[in-house]
């Protein structure tokens, strides 16, 4: 991270408060309150961010439906597709910004924010490039004589979008550019515990020529601006990310006008590794599937499955990986792991932590807050293993979002199956395997989202990403996703 970026970041920072953006205008929140977001590594406030609410929700919306009738709609896609490029264009020139953002509001170390930068500017590339490439059919149809029968494909209106704090910039980018490409407006209702790297975009966003109201952001709490946004009457589709209660909160919120809903909701992925696994791959990517972000990550692979023959090297293996990771402040380049991001998000973990040997875990590694002078001031929980678990455990059913594993030995294939799939949640998988048919057949009896083989974690822009069962409905990436996004018309002329 260079001084340019600290500058400019520190800039950003500076102009606290930070302001709603509604209609092209940055604008304190109607009820002038404000919230304070700091950093979860050292507590040291970074910014005031506005408080919106229900009355903010109310003008973003409008602001939004007055672009989507408006310029937005008028406008063509190739001139949509070139705002979006220019988007695109600098993001990339800005990106360590937004990472350093991201690091400093939620603790990810700057590696990893920094990690995301090809992956989410050629996701911005690539929905740009469907701008130009939206079309409906014809149809010969066979019961109406002389008739032309074609679909029109129109974007669905205004799209409300809400987000966790576990991947912001991520997040932002997944819900605004196929939005955007399929020519909706968007009102953006960031996590209260990042909101930071959302503005910061959504300055890019106006300075890449997008009209006024096409983006919205209003930052505030999900009980106030969040369900506001969810109830409201004039949101025709609302992409949420977050945990599954809310999801369910949301689910009842929405009922109102039917808006269309997609869900990505929390997981509880396996990992499954077989006796001829290449351990010198598996063991370091099981790992770091469970560490990464602290556990923070919805598709983290917490319960590994583990067969008979090779379990206790790689129940050694990982806590020898976990033990190794460098803990602390993300801003330094050195940090693999940071803090959770919150006190609420440690007390949650520390509560799992607490529990699990009395189920009758065993604890392989880590288990306890980091509370030397280093750690002291920040949410700092180290990579812990827990061995000897069994399905029926709170830490193998729960989804902790901490960096926690539950190793969990298995003897056959139908076994291993009929556990891994036996959850509530479907959202991603891992199998390693050198039996290239034990891998196409596992791939197919998993029920989950994503199945990754001797891969975790992998994603690209072409392909779709989401939930089976409780982890949601809808796809984001892809194509799959883009008729969520749109009305379909059949259009009828009669010869
Ligand atoms: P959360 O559900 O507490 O909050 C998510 C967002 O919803 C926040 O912006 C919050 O303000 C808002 N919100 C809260 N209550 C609301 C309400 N009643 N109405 C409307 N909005 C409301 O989740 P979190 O703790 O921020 O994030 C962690 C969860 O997100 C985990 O369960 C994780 O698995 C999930 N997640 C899923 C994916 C995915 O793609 N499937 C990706 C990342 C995170």
């Amino acid at each position: 991270i260079s001084a340019e970026t600290r500058s400019a970041v520190q800039a950003f920072l500076g102009k606290s408060p930070k302001r709603l953006l509604i209609g092209g205008e940055w604008r304190a929140a109607a009820s002038g309150k404000t919230f304070e977001t700091r950093n979860p590594a050292t507590g040291e406030l970074l910014a005031e961010v506005a408080e919106g609410a229900s009355a903010d929700i109310d003008l973003a919306v409008a602001a939004a439906r007055a672009a989507f009738e408006g310029p937005w709609r008028r406008m063509k896609p190739g001139e949509r597709q070139r705002i979006m490029l220019r988007l695109a264009d600098l993001v990339e020139a800005h990106f360590d910004e937004l990472a350093l953002l991201d690091t400093l509001d939620m603790g990810a170390p700057i590696r990893h924010t920094l990690g995301s930068k090809h992956h989410l500017v050629s996701m911005l590339r690539y929905y740009a490039g469907i701008a130009t490439a939206i079309y409906g059919q014809t149809a010969d149809t066979s019961l109406c004589g002389e008739m032309f029968a074609a679909t029109l494909k129109e974007p669905v209106g205004v799209v409300g979008a809400i987000i966790p704090w576990n991947g912001p910039m991520w997040a932002t980018i997944f819900k605004t550019a196929p939005a955007l490409a399929t020519g909706c407006t968007v009102v953006l209702k960031p996590a209260e515990d990042a909101p930071l790297s959302p503005l910061r975009f959504a300055e890019l966003a106006l300075e890449a020529g997008l009209p006024p109201g096409v983006l919205n952001i209003v930052t505030g709490f999900g009980g106030d601006a969040g369900a506001a946004l969810a109830a409201h009457m004039d949101v025709d589709k609302l992409s949420f990310t977050g945990s599954n209660v809310t999801g369910q909160q949301i689910v009842r919120a929405s009922a109102g006008n039917l808006k269309r809903l997609s869900l990505e909701l929390g997981g509880k992925s396996p990992n499954i590794l077989f006796n001829d696994a290449d351990l010198s791959r598996a063991a370091p990517a099981a790992a770091m599937a469970v560490f990464a972000n602290s556990g923070q990550i919805c598709t983290a692979g917490t319960r590994v499955y583990v067969q008979r023959g090779i379990h206790d090297e790689l129940v050694a293996e990982m806590a020898r990986i976990g033990a190794a990771l460098k803990i602390g402040n993300g801003a330094d380049p050195a940090t693999d792991l940071g803090p959770l991001v919150s006190q609420r998000q440690l007390d949650r973990v520390l509560g799992y932590l607490d529990s699990a040997p009395g189920e009758g875990a065993r604890l392989v590694s880590g288990g306890a807050r980091l509370s030397d002078a280093e750690h002291a001031a920040g949410f700092f929980v180290p990579p812990t293993v827990f061995a000897g678990v069994s399905d029926q455990m709170r830490i193998a059913r729960e989804e902790i979002f901490g960096p926690v594993a539950s190793v969990m030995p298995f003897d056959d294939v139908d076994e291993v199956v009929a556990r891994a799939n036996a959850t509530p949640y479907g959202l991603g998988a891992g199998v390693w395997t050198r039996d290239i048919g034990r891998a196409h057949a596992m791939a197919k009896r998993l029920r989950a989202g994503s199945v990754w083989v001797n891969c975790y974690n992998a994603m690209d822009p072409s392909m779709p990403f989401g939930g089976y069962k409780m982890s949601g409905y809808g796809r984001e990436s892809g194509t799959a996703q883009l008729d969520d996004y749109m009305s379909i018309k059949g259009l009828w002329i009669q010869h």
